[in-house]
């Protein structure tokens, strides 16, 4: 059997031509299926939908949080509660199109854990979400020591065996696609052609993206930490040398002037870089405290997996 994992935040449209396209793809493979829609707080329909798209077809399971937990979170409930042997991760506005899931599932037949769907094109999106993606998966890519797939999300086919491996993963911030290549295994990709929403908006506002890349980048990566080190050491080394240009000039030369202006300009710019110092290693420490507290990644309010409701 194979589950398809696609959380839902406020996409009431997109729910049921979704699951009929859903449907062909796995009817044309010949497969025993179970979708699991992971209703993450959606405000409007999507959970009146859901139920009752349930109520007609067996292959459907949802679960509704409790409240907004977020995209990544989402997902990681479905994996929780999927039972296939092979796991599809698909979003629910159709920019991932189903029809390529028979190339990720072919592919995957020859031998892959892992095949990502890599886009080449991106249609509907705006110039500042694609610009932001393309540098950040590049940036990432360097200083992180695993590799991260560029221009890829969370689409793809993965094995039991690595669903196994990322349900086990204790982590609150999730970066999937990150956790997913630390795994390892045989990974490869397929390309597609990345379409626009069919129905709503985007569920990922700005303030979001900047907190999932917070979360990719501490979570893969210490280099921030390093360069407040680094910048630490650069700093104290011109400091340094400006005490001695200042006995110099003081002892030596003719032309030495008091002056405040200078000190002015180099307390607020060191006051600045040391604050920024702190403030990465606030980003790393509030993290540790997340994940010290050890609360529940995500509360279900219903369900109608009978594992999950409580
Ligand atoms: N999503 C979610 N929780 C959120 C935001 C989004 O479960 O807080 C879902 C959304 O319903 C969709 C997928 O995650 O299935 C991708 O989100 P979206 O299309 O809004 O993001 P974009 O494609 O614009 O990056
Ligand atoms: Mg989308």
């Amino acid at each position: 059997m194979i589950s398809v994992v696609i959380p839902i935040y406020n996409e009431e449209k997109n729910i049921l031509p979704m699951y009929e396209r859903l449907t062909a793809v796995m009817d044309k493979l010949n497969l025993k299926r179970e979708y699991i829609y992971v209703n993450d707080g959606s405000q409007d329909e999507s959970a009146v939908v859901l139920e009752k798209l349930a109520k007609e077809h067996s292959d459907v399971r949802f679960i509704h949080f409790s409240r907004n937990f977020g995209h990544q979170i989402a997902v990681s409930a479905g994996l929780d509660y999927a039972e296939g042997e092979k796991v599809v991760i698909i979003d629910a506005d159709g920019q991932d199109p189903p029809e390529v899931i028979e190339d990720l599932y072919l592919k995957s037949l020859e031998g892959y854990e892992v095949v990502y769907a890599q886009r080449e094109q991106r249609k509907g999106e705006s110039f500042l979400k694609k610009a932001t993606a393309k540098y950040f998966y590049r940036i990432l890519n360097r200083i992180t020591n695993i590799d991260i797939p560029v221009d890829t999300g969370d689409f793809r086919i993965i094995d039991r065996k690595v669903v196994d491996e990322l349900v086990n993963m204790p982590e609150q911030h999730k970066f999937l696609r990150g956790q997913i290549s630390w795994i390892g295994f045989n990974q490869t990709f397929v390309t597609y052609k990345r379409d626009q929403r069919m129905s709503g908006q985007t569920g990922y506002t700005y303030r979001k993206m900047i907190r999932f890349a917070l979360d990719g980048i501490t979570s893969f990566s210490n280099w921030p930490l390093k360069i407040a080190t680094l910048s630490g050491f650069l700093f104290a080394f011109v400091g340094f040398n400006l005490i001695l240009y200042t006995l110099w000039s003081k002892y030596y030369s003719e032309g030495y002037e008091p002056g405040w202006a200078s000190q002015m300009i180099t307390m607020i710019f060191i006051g600045g870089i040391q604050l920024i110092g702190i403030g990465i290693i606030g980003e790393y420490v509030s993290r540790i405290n997340e994940n010290i507290k050890g609360r529940p990644l995500y509360i279900i309010k219903d369900s109608n997996i009978p594992h999950a409701s409580n």
